[in-house]
């Protein structure tokens, strides 16, 4: 996107929502030479990219890792000028796993990997072969696809992935599949479509590399954006400040917020709304029905980690495993332990979207024992473990769910002539990575700027 800076007089801009989709939009705003104010209601920037301390070290609260195709987050982390200086970690070897299999047999596992699909021996023959003849269909979408557009898969759109592999290899979805974007997305067999998945596979690059900053994880790069805002006259951060309605009036946009029990109404050229897609409608009451037909039908899946502390156990660190809910695992996507230069073991897991749904009124507590308990199922050992501290990181919202139709309804919306005074950023327009989302961001900036 080459898009010239302002030459006119600059305009005054809302972004709501400081994640990585409002913050590039945010700077990109401010590169065309407009002004910016940008809400959050967290204390800090970053939302679901963002990192927290504890226990010692940088925990992640959603991203793991940026992905290596998504150049974007490269180039916006040198105009940083943090991508050549600041120590970064290669993250594709951990990112593998392996496949806890009939609760007894490890199976290696990478993402969408060919290789390990021929080689995984709980996928029988016979159904290797029949998803061989199954795979050209996907070939044919993989040429059709844009990656910075969802909307060219909406042929693939009508089976959801699951069912429709089941279909040729149940094992495969057992043993493959589902466990494997339970651990990326928290996505159980309902929530994402074949369209999607070919869209999402195509040319594999995605998975093929990951890293992050070694300091302080994924939440460096939004740490950084916050602060070159905050260091910037033409921006200026509401954080802890809870956009309660944003309308558009005949010669602009209001916008009624909520900061330390304060109500206030600013006035606005134009807004960026880039919080999750869930909270559109309800922010916007104003909202036309095409529009409001799209974000009605948007939704979440829940992904929560669960970070602890354990004294090392009297046998090796256990290796890092994907949990199939088709043996009977329903809450851990992933279970992962890594020695600590204390000599004690940190463990994380993150959890399945159904599960998160169905314990949503649960205290963070009880969610912490019943994942435990399920740890220890998997491995007995784990039983006696000491434990010298746990957390919950609760990601209700976490992952934007594409079941099948939620294509065909986002490229209804996104042909829908433009608002010129209102443009929306977020994971549910194209992917949920944080190179797609930031995307979404810059995305949304050049169309104010265009008018
Ligand atoms: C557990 C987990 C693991 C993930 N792993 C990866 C990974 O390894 N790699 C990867 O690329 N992606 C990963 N993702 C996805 C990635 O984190 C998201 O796609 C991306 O960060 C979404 O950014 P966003 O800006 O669209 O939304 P958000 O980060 O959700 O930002 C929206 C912001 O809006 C704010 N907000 C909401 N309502 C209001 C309001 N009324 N007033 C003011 N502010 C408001 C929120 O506080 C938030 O800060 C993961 C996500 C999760 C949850």
């Amino acid at each position: 996107m080459n898009i010239a800076p302002q030459t006119i007089a600059p305009l005054n801009i809302a972004i709501v929502g400081a994640g990585i989709a409002g913050l590039g939009a945010a700077l990109r705003l401010r590169d065309l030479g407009h002004q910016v104010t940008i809400f959050d209601r967290n204390t800090d920037a970053g939302g679901r990219c963002r990192s927290v301390h504890w226990q010692g070290g940088w925990r992640i609260t959603g991203a793991f890792a940026f992905i290596s195709s998504e150049t974007n987050l490269i180039d916006q982390a040198r105009a940083l000028g943090i991508y050549d200086t600041l120590p970064r970690v290669e993250l594709t070897e951990t990112h593998e796993q392996t496949l806890l299999y009939k609760r007894e047999k490890l199976i290696r596992q990478r993402s969408f990997s060919v290789t390990d699909i021929l080689r995984n021996d709980a996928i029988p023959l016979k159904e290797k072969a029949a998803l061989g003849l199954a795979f050209p269909r996907l070939f044919a979408q993989f040429k059709r696809n844009d990656p910075r557009d969802l909307t060219t898969a909406v042929a693939l759109d009508d089976d959801l992935a699951c069912d429709w592999f089941r279909k040729h290899s149940p094992a495969f979805v057992d043993y493959y599949l589902e466990p494997t974007m339970q651990m990326f997305c928290g996505y159980g067999p309902e929530d994402f479509s074949l369209g999607w998945l070919a869209w999402l596979m195509s040319g594999l690059e995605w998975s093929n590399g990951w890293w992050s900053f070694a300091d302080r994880g994924v939440g460096m790069l939004t740490h950084r954006m916050e602060l070159a805002l905050s260091n910037d006259p033409g921006a200026r951060l509401a954080l802890a400040t809870d956009v309660r309605q944003v309308t558009e009036t005949p010669d602009g946009i209001s916008i009624a917020s909520e900061c330390g029990g304060v109500l206030s109404q600013h006035r606005f050229d134009k807004v960026v709304m880039a919080v999750p897609g869930t909270m559109v409608p309800i922010l916007m009451p104003g909202l036309d029905a095409p529009r409001r037909a799209f974000f009605d039908q948007v939704s979440y899946v829940g992904h929560h980690i669960m970070n602890m502390v354990v004294k090392p156990g009297d046998f090796p660190i256990p290796s890092k495993t994907l949990l199939p809910t088709a043996d009977g695992f329903s809450i851990i996507s992933n279970l992962v332990f890594n020695p600590r230069a204390d000599g004690l073991w940190d463990v994380y897991a993150e959890m399945k979207g159904r599960f998160c749904a169905d314990h949503a009124g649960a205290s963070s507590a009880k969610i912490l024992d019943l994942a435990w308990d399920e740890a220890i199922a998997s491995n007995p050992k784990l039983a006696t473990l000491d434990i010298i501290d746990r957390r919950l990181q609760r990601n209700d919202i976490a992952i934007a769910r594409r079941p099948a139709g939620y294509i065909r309804a986002l490229k209804a919306f996104t042909d829908l002539p433009p608002n010129p005074r209102i443009a929306f950023a977020g994971d549910y327009l194209l992917n949920s990575t944080v190179g797609q989302s930031h995307w979404t961001g810059l995305r949304a900036a050049d169309q104010l700027h265009a008018g």
